[in-house]
């Protein structure tokens, strides 16, 4: 594939809006890629979320093992117009860099794993068979890939690359924290304040959840070697009617960065057994709901993937790529639930200007981002 190609590509995806939404039309275009290698044995399927929303999955090659490449098709808002110097939606090369919305997070890196995976059947050199995944929502949730997880489309990979940006593909981020984010909600029973005993202070019954489960949670203390120890923060809390009224309401959420030593099973039960001591007292009323947890993502910076990313890099980029740890969540955060214990690792071309006015990516990058994943492919499968 020549560059132009590529760069019309990674073009055309930048110029289609997809702020948590409209993705189909991103899925749509990247099935149209594929179409004309239908009867080479190329599969190409959309999973639709929710009507404008598809996941698309492509499969080409053959053979027992599978490499997965994954990107999310979705971008974050692009925010105060006034901040960027380009309009966000029509791409815009200076000086190198092409900028627009998700340049770097992460349309270039999805654009380049399409790229190579074209370029491999234009040339007839299909080294294995390869399944692409292309997800929404990740910015909002990864429901997307919890969707295509779920549906068993991510149980057959036999490794799992995705295409997130690692500082212009100088790093493999390897393994990641995972995120329970939950909302607490306190019912009481309202009343003047000068009669207290006619009511319920739900404020009182969430401010004694809130202690208590911060003072259980340090209690899990493990700390993984790169990614450090489990962190719980409350993050928002409000209650209360008015000044001289017993409080028959309150709420409160908290956002926990998870690692692998722990699955967000054990937080769930940790918050889940306080709610339910609470509620055994007279008069509490708490509930809680979970929103979106995504589970810690393990990894073995060592591990043989890892060590042939490396080798491929030092052949493609004559520089070492540097095994890292992640503090946010992915869709990787989803594929650990697939059925099939296989590496999740992400590299990718993109820049740290991601969710940032005048987001960009490093034309140079991702031309050797497409390179990259096309050698690494051949090595993967020993060819
Ligand atoms: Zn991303």
């Amino acid at each position: 594939m020549d560059q132009a190609h590529a760069e019309e590509i990674l073009k055309k995806v930048i110029a289609i809006p997809t702020v948590n939404d409209n993705e189909k039309e991103v899925a749509d275009y990247l099935a149209s890629l594929f179409a004309p290698y239908e009867d080479q044995g190329v599969t190409i399927e959309e999973l639709a979320y929710s009507p404008g929303r598809s996941n698309l999955i492509v499969t080409i090659g053959e053979g027992e093992t599978t490499l997965g490449f994954s990107g999310h098709q979705d971008v974050v808002d692009p925010g105060d117009l006034a901040d960027w110097d380009t309009d966000p939606f029509v791409p815009t090369i200076k000086e190198g860099r092409l900028i627009g919305r998700g340049a770097s997070d992460m349309k270039s890196g999805l654009a380049a794993v399409v790229c190579a995976m074209l370029a491999m059947l234009e040339e007839k050199k299909v080294p294995g068979k390869i399944k692409l995944i292309a997800t929404v929502g990740e910015e909002s949730g990864e429901y997307g890939a919890a969707q295509v997880t779920d549906a068993g489309l991510a149980d057959d990979l036999s490794a799992l690359v995705i295409a997130e940006p690692t500082d212009g593909m100088r790093q493999i981020c390897y393994t990641s924290k995972g995120v329970v984010d939950y909302h607490v909600t306190s019912k009481g029973i309202a009343a003047h304040s000068s009669r207290p005993h006619e009511g319920e202070d739900a404020i009182a019954h969430l401010l004694e959840f809130a202690n208590e489960v911060q003072a259980r949670l340090a209690r899990l203390d493990k700390k993984d070697p790169v990614l450090g120890k489990l962190t719980s923060l409350i993050t928002l809390i409000k209650g209360g009617e008015q000044i001289n009224s017993v409080p028959s309401q309150a709420e409160l959420s908290g956002n926990i960065r998870t690692i692998p030593g722990y699955t967000n099973q054990v937080i769930f039960d940790v918050i889940d057994g306080l709610i339910a001591e609470l509620n055994a007292k007279p008069g509490y009323q708490l509930s809680v709901d979970y929103i979106y947890p995504e589970e810690p993502m393990p990894g073995d910076a060592h591990s043989p993937l890892v060590q042939l990313l490396q080798k491929v890099g030092l052949e493609v980029f004559g520089h070492t790529l540097t095994p890292v740890g992640g503090t946010g969540a992915s869709d990787g955060s989803e594929f650990v639930r697939a059925k099939g214990d296989y590496p999740i690792v992400m590299v990718g071309p993109g820049s740290d200007s991601q969710h940032q006015p005048n987001e960009w990516v490093s034309l140079a990058a991702y031309h050797q981002a497409i390179a990259f994943y096309q050698q690494f492919a051949n090595e993967f499968f020993g060819k």
